[in-house]
């Protein structure tokens, strides 16, 4: 600029005068902060409720971690749990043993073991349906979260979990197909299917659903907006502000600030923080994922509180393609009878235990790595695997020594890990791993998907009571 005679001052102060003519003030009785299943939900039912609600999403679009959803919702004691015959019984006792056995000094497992072990003998008493209780679901939860999840916050999920399956029949999504996921006792996973009866992703299922909803009551939604600030008087939020697409800002004043931002998994240098040894890790998370709201909330002014920041799930199967793309292999897989492998062609742990469990096993393999092993009918039941056969992840087979030689593992040794795990599951026994879940045998034409450990869910965040308000600091 100065060397073609140009001052830059003076195009210094166009520029700011231009990005503040864009500057709006909005005023709305809810402002809601990220666009994913979280935030539209509260924007939904806040509108319904007969409130003004405008949303910001910093993405160009909404969805968030939720359309990423590719396994299901789960919910106790649900109408369509009863659609299922009860063939878990294993997985309870299961349970039962492992909170006796491993967490007898937890009082608020101790507790809700008792109650699940009398729910379980009237059960086993007089079978009526399907087996579950909202009390098992907080066992599982309470288990999951080796007893360091706060109680409160587990009954509330767990007792909410069928109305909220429920809700979402309402606004028309239905979640009625039910499994069994790694880390629950019983079938509980609830699922949409396409026409032709298979299961498909639930978030790319719900998201659309959710985002039509939020477009048939008017709700105004300003995409590539970013929220940096609340805005705060005597304590209260009363606002936020948001940079947009242009460099201008919004701010929205607001009686109610509903955060939906989310975690911080694609933001490695904050997970990083909480946890040196995930530095440079893949993340299974949208690019949304970077924590802002954790930090607009935790500023100064605001003074929130924060909890279990450290604690950051790693999910055991997610595939690198070749474009570089971590993309998650939907638990389901293992629930609905897959088996993972590592390179030597061998099983290494029960595949459907908790996913912390399943990916250090999995780190302890060559390469880190494990195949994800699924055969022709889990194929042809799912649109999923199809789309992951489709989108070239795959290899596979029409024998175990074909799949083997496309997976470049020992044939021999595949072959007797698959004839042993058929065998494990005609014995409904798997004296190796203690795998309980066991579905079918593994036969016919096998895929198998190149899977490793990645950051999948950054667990701790604003600290909450009950009903979702955030606590301050103080
Ligand atoms: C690959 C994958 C698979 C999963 N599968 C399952 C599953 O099968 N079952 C299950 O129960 N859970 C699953 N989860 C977890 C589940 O997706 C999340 O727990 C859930 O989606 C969180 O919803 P949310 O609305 O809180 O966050 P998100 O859906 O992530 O939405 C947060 C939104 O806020 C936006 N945002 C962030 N910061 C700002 C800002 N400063 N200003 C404006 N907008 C902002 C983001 O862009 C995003 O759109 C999965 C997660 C992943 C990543």
């Amino acid at each position: 600029m100065t060397s073609a005679g140009l001052n830059p001052d003076d195009y210094k102060t166009a520029v700011s005068a231009a990005t503040a003519a864009g500057d709006v003030t909005e005023e709305a009785d809810v402002v809601v902060v990220g666009a994913g299943g979280a935030g539209m939900v509260a924007a939904i039912t806040a509108a319904d409720a007969g409130k003004s609600v405008i949303i910001l999403e910093s993405q160009a679009m909404g969805g968030g971690n939720s359309v990423r959803s590719t396994g299901g919702m789960n919910a106790a004691k649900t109408v369509y749990q009863d659609d299922n015959e009860f063939d878990e019984a294993a997985g309870v006792e299961k349970t039962l043993k492992t909170a006796a056995e491993n967490y007898a000094d937890n009082e608020t497992i101790t507790a809700l073991a008792k109650t699940v072990q009398e729910q379980w003998d009237a059960y086993q008493a007089a079978p009526d349906g399907y087996f579950d209780s909202t009390e098992l679901f907080e066992l599982d939860t309470m288990i999951g979260g080796k007893g360091i999840n706060d109680p409160e916050l587990v009954k509330t999920l767990c007792e909410n979990s069928a109305d909220a399956i429920d809700w979402l029949d309402t606004i028309g999504a239905s979640l009625h197909n039910v499994a069994q996921f790694g880390g629950a006792s019983v079938k509980r996973i609830h699922r949409p299917v396409n026409d032709e009866g298979k299961t498909v992703a639930v978030g790319a299922y719900l998201v659309p659903i959710l985002t039509q909803n939020v477009e048939d009551r008017g709700i105004t939604v300003h995409y590539s907006t970013t929220a940096n600030k609340i805005l705060m008087s005597d304590g209260k939020a009363v606002g936020v502000q948001a940079e947009q697409k242009d460099g201008s800002t919004l701010t929205v004043n607001a009686k109610a600030v509903v955060l939906a931002t989310g975690g911080f998994g694609a933001n490695n240098a904050m997970v990083a923080e909480q946890n040196p040894s995930l530095d440079g890790y893949i993340t299974t998370n949208a690019p949304g994922a970077q924590g802002q709201g954790i930090v607009m909330a935790t500023a100064e002014d605001v003074g929130a509180a924060t909890v279990d920041m450290d604690q950051i799930q790693l999910h055991p199967t997610v595939h690198v393609a070749d474009d570089g793309s971590a993309n998650l292999i939907t638990e389901g897989l293992r629930g609905d009878g897959a088996i993972l492998v590592n390179k030597e062609g061998q099983r290494f742990t029960d595949e459907v235990g908790t996913r912390d469990k399943v990916s250090a096993a999995e780190n302890e393999q060559t390469d880190g790595q494990a195949w994800l092993i699924v055969d022709q009918s889990m194929y042809d039941d799912s649109a999923v695997i199809q789309g992951y056969v489709s989108k070239g992840w795959t290899v596979q087979g029409d024998t175990a020594a074909d799949l083997a030689a496309t997976m470049g593992v020992d044939a021999d040794a595949l072959s007797k890990t698959i004839e042993d795990w058929n065998q494990c599951v005609a014995d409904e026994n798997d004296p190796d791993f203690g795998r309980t879940s066991f579905n079918h045998q593994l036969e016919g034409t096998m895929y198998a998907i190149l899977v490793q450990p990645g950051v999948h869910h950054t667990m701790g965040g604003l600290k909450i009571d009950s009903s979702a308000e955030v606590e301050k600091e103080d």
